[in-house]
């Protein structure tokens, strides 16, 4: 039997690279992937951590990641299945000695509440091509800072002009930073920068970078 103690996160891998999406894209990031999901996206590009996953020590995970390194993201699967372990790791990371910046990248699914408030949430507003659109995402809307992120992964016209109703209906550009990010190799760029701007919507296009890098299928980077 595994004692409690060492029964802290299940992870799935964790490792340093660079940060592919949104406002920290560039930037040196170490990533922090906790194992299982409990939705499953259509366009899931981490199929591998839906179900699997061991379980680390805080000790071990804080010891996975260099010093040098600012950024570190808490992703998954879905992290806030373990919420109050993901918690307390964010917590650790903010505090001394670490001073980390804490990205925390969830389906947007699960409750928000109670995250700290030095954590940098990105949250997903699933649309109807992931086959999870039916979650009442706008329950998190009151938890969100105005430097999060909200990320729709766009597959599809259908799904673009979802996205622009969730945006006009709760007025998300006064909410956070929104990021418009197409499912790679499902929707040409250059559509959805037209899109965008007939519709004059105030939002960030993305690419994945690590993916533009290193390749749609690769994994661990
Ligand atoms: S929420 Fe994320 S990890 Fe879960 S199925 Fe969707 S894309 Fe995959």
């Amino acid at each position: 039997m595994i004692p409690n103690e060492l029964k802290f996160l299940r992870v799935f891998e964790s490792y340093t690279s660079i940060q592919g999406e949104g406002a920290h894209s560039g930037l040196p990031c170490h990533f922090i992937r906790t194992g299982v999901c409990d939705i499953r996206c259509t366009w899931c590009d981490t199929p591998q951590a839906l179900a699997s996953g061991e379980f680390w020590s805080k000790e071990k995970i804080l010891a996975s990641i260099p010093g040098w390194v600012h950024l570190v993201q808490i992703t998954g699967g879905e992290p806030l299945i373990q919420k109050s372990s993901v918690i307390e790791l964010a917590t650790v990371l903010a505090g001394e000695p670490f001073r980390k910046k804490v990205l925390l990248e969830t389906g947007g699914h699960r409750s928000l509440e109670g995250l700290p408030e030095s954590v940098h949430i990105v949250m997903d507003i699933k649309l109807p091509a992931s086959g999870e659109d039916h979650h009442p995402f706008e329950k998190n809307f009151q938890f969100l800072k105005p430097t999060d992120e909200i990320k729709f992964v766009i597959k599809d016209r259908l799904d673009f002009d979802r996205a622009v109703g969730w945006i006009r209906t709760h007025n998300l550009e006064f909410v956070c930073e929104l990021l418009l990010s197409p499912v790679w190799g499902a929707v040409k760029l250059d559509d959805l920068v037209s899109w965008t701007l007939q519709e004059s919507i105030d939002a960030r296009i993305q690419t994945q970078l690590h993916k533009i890098i290193w390749g749609a299928d690769a994994v661990g980077v």
